[in-house]
């Protein structure tokens, strides 16, 4: 059951983003060689908590960080911890924030120093991905235009898009209906609503599209071993323009 959100659960979920908005420049700015993905994670833990609000991953079906951080062929769920981070690195950060009840939800990909060129185009495509689904996030569209916009767009540039992962719903869960897959066919699918927040989140491989999940039963790393990357918004469906609740973007500036 999709549902739709009022005005007044709008200015929680505003918050809510922000600060999981916030959070992701805290983790850039932590992003450097030499340091653990564990020291990036307890800093986006202390600033969500400093902010009054919640990790929201940390303790959800078990996960035992804030951030998701996934290196390189780690697509999604990366477990923060010893790993150290490397020179040309590509580092994506995946974190929610709650607030009075209410979840953001976001992720951006970073490069760590200088990155190869074909990690460079990898972001570069993922986010204008995002950017293109965010462009057809409009009432009356459907949820095919957002999976056609981000598919189209990775595979013109000889990428391919994950299935075994999607977007959501998000809300006071953190995982609510409807399902966002990041491929489909244009004006199929259910239609979108104002007052729908949903979390649209493109995860693209440099090689196939297959999906492996390591030993910890939470990472999933790309099956052939290329590059992954993943930028995520969370996004409410207005009257007018989408409204981006996780405005990473501004606040990295
Ligand atoms: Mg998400």
């Amino acid at each position: 059951m999709i549902l739709l959100k009022t005005a007044k659960d709008l200015e929680a979920m505003k918050v809510a983003g922000r600060i999981s908005a916030e959070a992701i420049k805290v983790a850039r700015d932590q992003l450097r060689p030499g340091v653990t993905t564990a020291h990036i994670d307890e800093a986006v833990r202390k600033f969500i908590i400093s902010r009054g609000a919640t990790p929201s991953f940390l303790g959800y079906a078990g996960f035992p960080a804030s951030a998701c951080i996934s290196v390189n062929d780690e697509i999604v769920h990366g477990i923060p911890g010893g790993r150290l981070i490397e020179e040309g690195d590509i580092v994506g950060i995946d974190v929610g924030a709650c607030y009075r009840g209410y979840h953001g939800d976001n992720a951006a990909t970073f490069g760590v120093g200088k990155v190869s060129e074909e990690a460079q185009k990898l972001m570069t495509v993922t986010r204008e991905c995002l950017e293109r689904a965010l462009a057809v996030a409009v009432k009356g569209n459907r949820l095919g235009d957002i999976g056609f916009a981000v598919q189209s767009h990775a595979e013109e540039n000889g990428f391919s898009v994950v299935r075994d992962y999607i977007g959501h719903g998000v809300g006071k869960d953190l995982h609510e209906d409807p399902e966002v897959p990041n491929y489909g066919r244009a004006g199929r699918g259910i239609r979108l609503m104002p007052g729908m927040t949903i979390a649209i989140e493109p995860m693209i491989n440099a090689g196939g599209a297959k999906v492996r999940v390591l030993g910890n039963n939470w990472t999933a790393v790309t099956a052939d071993g290329s590059l992954s990357a993943h930028f995520e918004y969370t996004v409410a469906i207005t009257e007018s323009r989408p409204l981006v609740l996780t405005p990473w973007q501004e606040v990295l500036g």
